[in-house]
């Protein structure tokens, strides 16, 4: 054999494995996790399993599973997730906990900013809602009970740095009165015992409150959101807090998509262009908006642009939760 035919011959098998590096991911017969810190059932793990089951094709075919990882307002998954390999098998879908976490953890298990972000997928409304046996049956009286009640009241919550913890901290501060709040391990749970009565009220988003609403299971008073809602109908005649007098109460809850700093690019280029295609996908639209989610479609699903949006979401509601005075120092 010439010294040049095995020459070419090496060049040619160095070019064809890094082709098949660059093409491995996902390897075959390989799956990928999406850690979600919070319990199953509830909105995020909602928005999760949808997403997984819409990244499967493309992602070439791939098994994609949900790991509940619930506790402590998102921290401990989150902090999973942080932690495991940066191979792209092991991602995270998380929710405004990403950007609420920094200001009331000092130590979360975590840096927000060291992530590989993936993108943003959608933005869902909240609405209040309480026990089916309460006697208020519009804000007003809802707010005369809570006001009445004040710490005898208790609201659920999915803890420290979760969406409803946050709406339930605006709306104290809104309503200038201190409830009792009881933490769960996410808004399905915690669902299941305003259904029961075991708690009054909590603020949620319309992903897992839809169902039980439309089944009178649970009543809602207000929309967390600048605008009323029509879709799903159930809400149309829903005023929205700040209509209620709740000045610019403007609140929409936004998930996301996460892999482990260190990630190679062309795994995360591989991952951004999966959900993009994912968002595309009319079945997953048709399951996240029948339930009032907005799913993303401009800039903020690119990794630099969801960064600095996260980056503006630290600051904004840093400055809320500070103002509320629940803040690690
Ligand atoms: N909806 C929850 C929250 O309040 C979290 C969840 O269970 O998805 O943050």
């Amino acid at each position: 054999m010439s010294k040049l035919f095995k020459l070419t011959l090496a060049a040619g098998a160095a070019l064809l494995a890094v082709g098949a590096q660059a093409q491995a991911f996902p390897a075959p017969g390989k799956s990928i996790t999406l850690i979600v810190p919070f319990a199953a059932g509830g909105p995020t793990d909602k928005v999760a399993r949808d997403l997984a089951e819409a990244l499967r094709k493309p992602l070439g075919g791939a098994t994609v599973v949900v790991d509940n990882a619930a506790g402590a307002g998102s921290t401990i998954g989150t902090a999973k997730a942080f932690r495991a390999p940066a191979d792209g098998y092991t991602l995270l879908v998380t929710h405004v906990g990403m950007a609420t976490t920094p200001t009331l953890y000092r130590n979360p298990g975590y840096k927000y900013d060291e992530f590989e972000y993936l993108g943003l997928i959608n933005e869902v409304p909240m609405v209040v809602v309480a026990k089916p046996t309460l006697a208020a049956n519009s804000w007003a009286e809802l707010n005369g009970w809570i006001t009445q009640n004040k710490s005898k009241v208790n609201m659920a919550h999915a803890g420290l740095g979760s969406a409803s913890h946050l709406c339930g901290l605006m709306l104290q501060s809104a309503l200038k009165t201190e409830l009792t709040t009881v933490p769960y391990k996410g808004t399905a749970p915690a669902m299941t015992d305003l259904i029961g009565g075991q708690v009054d009220f909590m603020c949620d988003q319309t992903t897992n409150t839809t169902s039980q609403v439309e089944g009178k299971k649970i009543k809602a008073y207000a929309m967390s959101t600048a605008k009323r809602i029509t879709t799903p109908a159930v809400y149309k005649d829903l005023p929205t807090l700040d209509e209620v007098g709740l000045k610019d109460f403007n609140v929409s809850i936004w998930h996301g998509l996460y892999a482990p700093k260190g990630t190679p690019a062309a795994v995360v280029k591989t991952l951004n262009d999966a959900l993009k295609a994912a968002l595309k996908d009319p079945d997953f639209i048709k399951k996240e908006e029948g339930l009032g989610a907005v799913v993303v479609t401009d800039g903020r699903t690119n990794p630099a642009e969801h960064k600095k949006f996260v980056a503006s979401e630290v600051a904004k509601w840093g400055a809320v939760i500070k103002a509320a005075g629940q803040y690690a120092d």
